[in-house]
């Protein structure tokens, strides 16, 4: 029987799920950002500005959602300075309720780091301990727990930015999902494209999935070089198109991400694995081992499918094509008892 990872006949839906505004240090106001993503095609944004939640539902249409969350970040420093040679954390936290917007581990000292709204100290809900931010193990477990006990699900975001090691982001319990690319930062780095180190933490067996996003500041109008939005994104597949079940699926991971090429089908037949997607230069099924499955576009030609024989001691399975212009799209990793194969033996 055939079983589908990703259906062609589940519609996808196209989300942003980090961005700022003039809230933070963006400089586009709330209004405009929609507006914008709107009117390029995207069904779904999350206006992730550091440190405050907005909830944003009055921008919200019955064919345009938008994700409540904001960007929380821990650092060394105990003023939260920023120090670009130092390691830190940055996490996007999204609200499994829109009009949650619970303050995690506030520290005024800490938090008001490139606030520029006037009501950044109106009273809100808040949770978790006050004290200054650590960057320690235990802080940090202690800070993604918070979140999670108070309603909001948590992503870890550019991890080449952030400077994190393996051995640092596999610690970090709690994540349902890394950013494989963030957009912003890889116009600014080129290499915040973070398929291997994805692989890694499979390898390790890490149960995280991937997405893509902007993290878009806009300092730059969108037809200049420099411009970060529409660089990366997540597309999501939901049951039907709420609040509830876009959450939904994206901690059950029904989503991929991409820098541009999309999926129209990857499905599983006994041990062959399917895909179809927009045309790819390269199609690969990596498995853990250093023998992915890899289908190579003659030059000038492109490919649309492929097929490819899984193997048996597979360490889990995830598929990336990469079209013409270099741009990926990474389905997440499905794990050995996902798949419907047996344990390894040991
Ligand atoms: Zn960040
Ligand atoms: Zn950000």
């Amino acid at each position: 029987m055939k079983k589908y990872l990703i259906s062609p006949n589940r519609k996808q839906y196209k989300a942003n799920l980090h961005c700022h505004s003039i809230l933070s240090d963006g400089n586009l106001t709330p209004e405009a950002l929609k507006a914008l993503y709107k009117s390029h095609g995207y069904d779904i944004l999350a206006i992730t500005d550091h440190e405050r939640p907005h909830h944003h539902q009055q921008l919200a249409e019955p064919d345009f959602l938008l994700i409540t969350g904001y960007e929380c970040y821990i650092r060394p420093d105990k003023l939260g300075r920023y120090n670009p040679y130092n390691k830190e954390v940055h996490l996007n936290l999204f609200a499994r309720e829109p009009q949650n917007t619970t303050m995690i581990c506030y520290n005024e000292t800490f938090c008001k780091y490139l606030r520029r709204d006037n009501a950044f100290h109106e009273i809100k809900a808040r949770a978790g301990s006050e004290r200054p931010r650590e960057y320690t193990r235990e802080y940090i477990d202690e800070f993604i727990r918070t979140a999670k006990e108070n309603g909001y699900i948590v992503a870890y975001n550019h991890p080449y930015w952030s400077m994190e090691d393996e051995a640092d982001i596999l610690a970090h319990e709690g994540c349902f999902s890394m950013e494989i690319c963030n957009y912003g930062s890889y116009v600014s780095n080129g290499l915040e494209y973070c398929g291997a180190l994805y692989d890694k933490m499979l390898y390790n067996g890490k149960r995280i999935f991937c997405h893509g996003t902007d993290d878009n500041h806009n300092v730059y109008p969108v037809d200049h070089p420099n411009n970060d939005s529409f660089g990366a994104f997540t597309m999501i597949m939901p049951n039907d198109f709420t609040y509830s079940s876009v959450i939904h699926a994206m901690e059950q991971g029904e989503m991929y991400a991409s820098m541009g090429p999309v999926f129209r089908e990857v499905s599983i037949e006994g041990n062959r694995l399917h895909v179809e997607c927009s045309e790819a230069a390269h199609i690969f099924l990596y498995n853990g081992g250093k023998r992915p499955g890899m289908l190579h576009a003659a030059p000038g030609e492109s490919l649309t499918c492929a097929d490819f024989e899984i193997d048996k001691d597979a360490r889990y399975i995830r598929v990336s094509v990469q079209d013409a212009q270099g741009r990926w799209a990474d389905t997440r990793g499905f794990f050995r008892d996902e798949i419907g194969l047996p344990p390894l033996e040991a």
